[in-house]
């Protein structure tokens, strides 16, 4: 059976962990963000990978992606939500026992009134506007909230990726002015934070996509592959087009290949004649638009057609495919995860 898989490399995604943990200090612990099924590549596979790796506190978006991690996980791993806790959601959050982030007035009440001495956490809004109590709301509820012992206190940057954006230092303050003095473990950096050194680190830092091998963490692993298997070729003479709304025209003799794999299976169909894919180190070009189930890839300059091309591989990750496609690295993971099958390079031991 002919099946198009994505390569997902448990040891390199632990080897990210590890590197992201050593750039802040021994006394920062360092959590795994592992949303949205661990950016499309399989939370209870990654999640498990990390727990070898040592990792002992993990985020999701909802809490009910708690339940695949519990199973993983065992009691013990704090298992952070970042949306909180939302109505209905308070037995899983306490039958799992979860630990919600609480992102505001209503959160805080709540938790408080339906899980009186469950751990909670407290998202604090510095800036980026999102989610998190205001700074306001914050001063009036603070010395309350307080004596009620939260695990965490945390906020979340904007502009993490750019090291020169001023948004991060304001942000900086604000976290430090709603925060200093409380003597509770903070956390404000995601993977671009953590690169932003030991200002950024404060008790806790939770990345993403770093361990998934993407921007901005330049010096990741590459975690993903994707070869797609070359199922017809043909001869074209110049002034042929390839595919539809003949959007690509035979400037000279092509040889032209079709392959399994099209926006179906999660390839942006804005990838239509701007992607590269690979043969070894040699690039070959995708012409035409990006079809349901099929793209056709220039291989003229080929001395031999192999049986598959890469699109994602030594060549190319996640970023440079992205670019193509003019969306980031985490979109594009997160739709290619959800729709390959997957196939996991295990942890050694
Ligand atoms: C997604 C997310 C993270 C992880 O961000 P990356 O940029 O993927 O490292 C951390 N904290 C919060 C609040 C998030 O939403």
């Amino acid at each position: 059976m002919t099946s198009l898989t994505l390569t997902i490399d448990l040891e390199a995604i632990a080897a990210n962990w590890r590197a992201l943990d050593r750039l802040s200090a021994a006394t920062v612990q360092t959590a795994a963000v592992v949303k949205a099924d661990a950016y499309g590549l399989g939370a209870a596979r990654v999640v498990h990978a990390l727990a070898v790796a040592g990792a002992r506190r993990f985020f999701v978006a909802h809490a009910a992606e708690g339940i695949a991690l519990r199973k993983v996980l065992g009691p013990g791993p704090q298992i952070g939500i970042l949306t909180g806790h939302l109505s209905g959601d308070t037995e899983l959050i306490r039958d799992l026992d979860l630990t919600p982030m609480l992102s505001s007035i209503e959160q805080i009440t709540r938790n408080l009134e339906a899980l009186p001495g469950h751990p909670f956490g407290v998202q604090l809004d510095s800036g980026m506007n999102r989610l998190g109590v205001k700074p306001s709301d914050w001063q009036a509820i603070a010395p309350i909230l307080l004596a009620a012992e939260p695990a965490l206190l945390m906020s979340h940057l904007a502009c993490g990726d750019d090291p020169d954006h001023p948004a991060n230092r304001a942000q900086l303050a604000a976290f430090h002015a709603m925060t200093d003095g409380t003597g509770l473990p903070r956390s404000l950096s995601a993977t671009g934070g953590v690169l932003r050194g030991p200002a950024y680190h404060f008790d806790l830092t939770r990345p993403g996509i770093g361990l998934y091998g993407g921007l901005p963490f330049a010096d990741a692993q590459p975690v993903v592959g994707l070869s797609l298997p070359v199922i017809q070729t043909r001869h074209l003479e110049p002034g042929e087009s390839v595919g539809y709304g003949c959007t690509w025209v035979a400037k000279r003799p092509t040889t032209a290949a079709t392959l399994l794999g099209g926006y179906a299976d999660g390839l942006p169909r804005s990838l239509s004649n701007r992607a590269i894919l690979w043969a070894g180190n040699q690039a070959c070009p995708l012409i035409g638009r990006v079809s349901m189930d099929l793209i056709t890839v220039d291989v003229t300059d080929l001395d031999e057609i192999p049986l598959k091309l890469d699109l994602l591989g030594p060549e190319q990750g996640i970023d440079s495919l992205a670019n193509f496609a003019g969306t980031i690295g985490y979109e594009l993971l997160a739709t290619l995860g959800q729709r390959f099958d997957r196939q996991y390079q295990e942890v050694s031991a």
